[in-house]
């Protein structure tokens, strides 16, 4: 469903937060303070707008009441981050998420009023700590206590064969829950087990977290 967003602070986050939110087809506004930044994003987001967020009648016509999510895109200046930050939630801003440069500055942010936080660099430094660790797993969910949804690659024994024969709910008690095919692009939910695995897609498991870790020795 298309929904509304403002991003306000189009710096790298900001602007690759908006344009990617509108790519997915939703109705975004940019906001920043800098002419240059406001330019460049102008015909990749529904509407840009030159206006400084510290400033509460600057925001009042743009309406941001309205929107599903205001994002504050300012992380640099802590000055700048927490003043837009009290603006918008005075709006009666529905959601509010915010960006951090460090701990105590998300926690600034959540004491007066975001309900969401990014910590860009760290989210960022441990997803590729993640990554490096095990290249093969692409993504991980923690589930119910030992259990885990992850993101895997095939191990080079899957491809081939179809989820009758791998019979991984049998053997490890590991259930496919989707399988993303990259060539071209689609996710499978649920598989039957009839679906024969390629070299290209990616699984989708859930299981217990030891069975699971058996299987990334195995595709790493
Ligand atoms: P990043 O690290 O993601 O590039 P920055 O914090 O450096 O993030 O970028 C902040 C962006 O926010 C810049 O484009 C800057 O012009 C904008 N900005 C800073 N202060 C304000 C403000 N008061 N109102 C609107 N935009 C602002």
């Amino acid at each position: 469903m298309k929904k509304q967003f403002a991003v306000i602070g189009l710096g790298n986050f900001g602007y690759y937060l908006a344009t990617g939110l509108f790519q997915k087809g939703h109705e975004v506004i940019g906001i920043d303070i800098n002419p240059r930044q406001v330019q460049e994003i102008r015909d990749k987001v529904s509407r840009a707008v030159i206006a400084d967020a510290t400033d509460p009648q600057a925001l009042r016509e743009l309406e941001l009441e309205k929107m599903d999510a205001v994002v504050i895109g300012i992380g640099s200046v802590l000055n700048s981050s927490i003043l837009a930050t009290l603006n918008v939630k005075d709006m009666g801003v529905k959601r509010i998420v915010g960006k951090a440069v460090s701990e105590a500055h998300g926690r600034i942010l959540r004491k007066i009023g975001a309900d969401d936080i990014y910590f860009p660099e760290k989210d960022l430094a441990l997803t590729a700590a993640q990554r490096l660790d095990n290249p093969n797993v692409l993504d991980y969910l923690p589930f119910l206590e030992g259990y885990s949804i992850v993101q895997l690659a095939p191990p080079a024994t899957f491809i081939g064969k179809n989820l009758i024969e791998l019979d991984l709910i049998n053997r490890f008690g590991i259930q496919v829950i989707a399988i993303q095919e990259l060539v071209p692009e689609n996710v499978v939910m649920i598989p039957t087990g009839r679906f024969v695995i390629k070299d290209s897609d990616v699984l989708v498991l859930l299981g217990p977290d030891q069975a699971l870790a058996g299987l990334r020795e195995k595709s790493s």
